[in-house]
C-alpha cells in the first residue's frame, strides 16, 4: 500500500502511536461489511460500537434460552450481502427457506414461489377480482421489471426516482389498472413487509428495481444460530488487520478546514481520540450530522437531509409457543388485509436451536398507517395484539409474547432508516467523511443487502482515496 497514515491515539494525557487507515462508527451490518472489506484489502480499520454486542438490527438477544432478533431476519443468498462473506473469507451460514411463500389475503391462504415474484400474479388470477384493466397489469408488471433488467444490464438504472416521467409513486402506477381495494391492500403489504413504506409513498421505479433484484436472487433464509454468530466472521476479518471495540460510543467526529480528521471515542470510561485519514459512519445520516456538527456541513446537505430523508417505523413481535401458531408448514407468510401485521414466521421450525428443545419461537412484523407521525405506542400494540389472536388464534392458548418492540422513525433502530429513492448518497458535504448503511442509496435493496451495497461502494471510494494519499 502506498500510503501508510499515522495515527496518534490520545489517551487521557498520554499520547500512543498506532496505524489505523479508517475508523468505522458502528457495527450495523453495514459497518461490519465496510470494516470487514478494507480491513481485508489491507488498510487497518478500527470498528467502534457503542452497545455491548455487534450487529445493530442484525443482531441477536438471549431470553429464557430463546434466540430472539433484534431486527433482520430473512437474509438472501448470493446477493451482496453473501458477496462480501466470500470476499472476505467468512462463513454464510444460513438455512435456506422452502421456495413456497405462503400469503394470506382477506383470511384466506395462497401460495406462491419466494423467488419468482411474478408468481405473485398466478395468486392474484385465483382471486378472481373482476373489472378494471387486470389483463393488462401483469402485462406492464412483466415489461417495467423487465424494462429495469435491460437498464441495469446496460448500466443505466434509474438514478433519480424523481426524475421527469419516474415520479408516479406505486399507488398511482396500479391506480392505471385497476381500483380494486383488495389489490392495492395486497401490493401494500408486500411494499412494507420487504421496503418498509406504504404503496404511496414509494416511487414506482423503485418497487420494479427491487423486484428486478429479487429475481435475480436465488433464496432466502435464516441464521441457524441467530443473527449474532454468523456476523462474527465479518468482526474476526477486521481484527485480523485492526481492531474492534465493543461499548465504545463515538462522542464527536473531528473536522478542521472541511475535513474529517477522526474520532473521539468513550472507551472504558475515558475519552479517547483517534486521528485517522477517513471516517465511515453506519449510524445513519442524521447521526452522523450531530456527531460531526451541524455548522461544519453544507446548508445544501443539510437541506437535502432535511426534504429527503424519510425512515419507515416498524412493530416486532416475537412469541414462545408449545406448539406451531402459523398454518402447517408455514415457515413464512405475507398477511394482507390485516389491522396491522404484514407478514410472520416460525422460526424455530427451521432453526430448532434458536428456542429450547421442543419449543416454537415465532416472528411476526406489523407497520403502522401513517409513517410520517410519532407512533402512538400503547395503541399500535393493541392494534397488534388484535391482529395476533385474529389470525393465531392458538397463541392465546399455547403461546407466550417475549417481546413486543415499537421501531419508531426517531429511534435508535428503525424499521427503515430511509424509504427506497428518499435515501442519502454516501458522500457528505466534509471531505473524506462516508455514510453507509440502509439510510444511504443503492438502487433495487432493501434491508441487510442494501446496506451491504452501500459498504462496498464506500470501501471502493475509500480504497481509491487511500491509494492515491
Ligand atoms: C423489525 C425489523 C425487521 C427487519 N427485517 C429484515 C429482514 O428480514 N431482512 C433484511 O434484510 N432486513 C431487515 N430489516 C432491516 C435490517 O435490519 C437493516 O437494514 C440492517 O440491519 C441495517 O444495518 P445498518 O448497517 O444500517 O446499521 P444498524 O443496524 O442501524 O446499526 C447501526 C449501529 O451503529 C451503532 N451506533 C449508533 N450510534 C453510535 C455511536 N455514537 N458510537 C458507536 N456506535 C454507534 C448502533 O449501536 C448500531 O449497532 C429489519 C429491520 C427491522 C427493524
Amino acid at each position: 500500500m502506498p500510503w501508510r497514515n499515522v495515527l496518534r491515539v490520545f489517551e487521557g494525557v498520554g499520547v500512543m502511536e498506532r496505524d489505523y487507515d479508517v475508523t468505522v462508527i458502528g457495527s450495523g451490518i453495514g459497518g461490519l461489511c465496510a470494516g470487514a472489506l478494507l480491513a481485508k484489502r489491507g488498510y487497518r480499520t478500527l470498528l467502534v460500537e457503542s452497545l455491548d454486542r455487534w450487529g445493530g438490527r442484525l443482531s441477536t438477544v438471549e431470553k429464557d434460552g430463546y434466540k430472539l432478533p433484534t431486527g433482520a431476519i430473512l437474509l438472501h443468498r448470493d446477493g451482496p450481502l453473501e458477496n462480501i462473506y466470500r470476499e472476505v473469507g467468512a462463513d454464510f451460514e444460513v438455512v435456506n427457506l422452502p421456495k413456497t411463500l405462503h400469503c394470506r389475503i382477506e383470511g384466506k391462504d395462497y401460495q406462491m414461489k419466494l423467488n419468482n415474484p411474478l408468481t405473485l400474479l398466478k395468486v392474484i388470477s385465483d382471486l378472481e377480482i373482476s373489472g378494471g384493466k387486470l389483463a393488462r397489469l401483469g402485462g406492464s408488471l412483466a415489461a417495467e421489471i423487465g424494462k429495469k433488467k435491460i437498464q441495469q444490464t446496460l448500466g443505466k438504472g434509474t438514478k433519480n426516482p424523481f426524475a421527469r416521467g419516474a415520479r408516479l409513486n406505486f399507488r398511482e402506477w396500479l391506480m392505471q389498472y385497476t381500483d380494486n381495494e383488495v389489490l392495492h391492500k395486497i401490493f401494500d403489504a408486500i411494499i412494507v413487509a420487504v421496503l418498509v413504506c406504504h404503496s404511496w409513498e414509494l416511487p414506482a421505479s423503485e418497487f420494479f428495481s427491487y423486484m428486478t433484484a429479487l429475481g435475480a436472487l436465488a433464496d432466502a433464509g435464516i441464521a441457524p444460530r441467530g443473527n449474532v454468530e454468523l456476523i462474527q466472521g465479518l468482526v474476526e476479518a477486521i481484527k485480523e488487520n485492526g481492531d474492534a471495540w465493543l461499548s465504545s460510543p463515538v462522542r464527536q467526529i473531528m473536522v478542521r478546514k472541511g475535513e474529517a480528521q477522526g474520532i473521539v471515542v468513550e472507551k472504558e470510561g475515558r475519552d479517547v481520540t483517534v486521528i485517522s485519514k477517513v471516517v465511515i459512519s453506519d449510524t445513519g445520516p442524521k447521526r452522523t450530522v450531530d456527531l460531526a456538527g451541524s455548522d461544519n456541513f453544507s446548508r445544501k446537505y443539510l437541506r437535502e437531509i432535511r426534504m429527503r430523508l424519510r425512515a419507515g417505523p416498524a412493530m416486532l413481535v416475537l412469541a414462545a409457543s408449545d406448539a406451531p401458531l402459523l398454518p402447517e408448514n408455514a415457515h413464512f407468510m405475507v398477511i394482507s388485509g390485516a389491522r396491522r401485521l404484514v407478514c410472520a414466521g416460525d422460526i424455530a421450525l427451521l432453526c430448532p436451536d434458536l428456542a429450547p428443545r421442543g419449543k416454537h419461537l415465532s416472528y411476526y412484523c406489523g407497520y403502522p398507517l401513517n409513517s410520517l407521525v410519532p407512533m402512538e405506542v400503547e395503541w399500535e400494540k393493541t392494534q397488534c395484539q388484535r391482529d395476533l389472536e385474529e389470525h393465531f388464534p392458538d397463541i392465546t392458548k399455547h403461546g407466550e409474547i417475549l417481546h413486543m418492540g415499537v421501531h419508531d422513525v426517531d429511534s435508535d433502530f428503525p424499521g427503515a432508516r430511509a424509504w427506497p429513492g428518499y435515501d442519502m448518497p454516501p458522500e457528505t458535504s466534509i471531505k473524506n467523511l462516508y455514510n453507509i448503511g440502509e439510510g444511504v442509496r443503492a438502487t433495487g435493496w432493501s434491508g441487510t443487502n442494501k446496506a451491504a451495497t452501500t459498504a462496498r461502494e464506500v470501501a471502493d471510494m475509500v480504497a481509491k482515496t487511500l491509494d492515491r494519499c
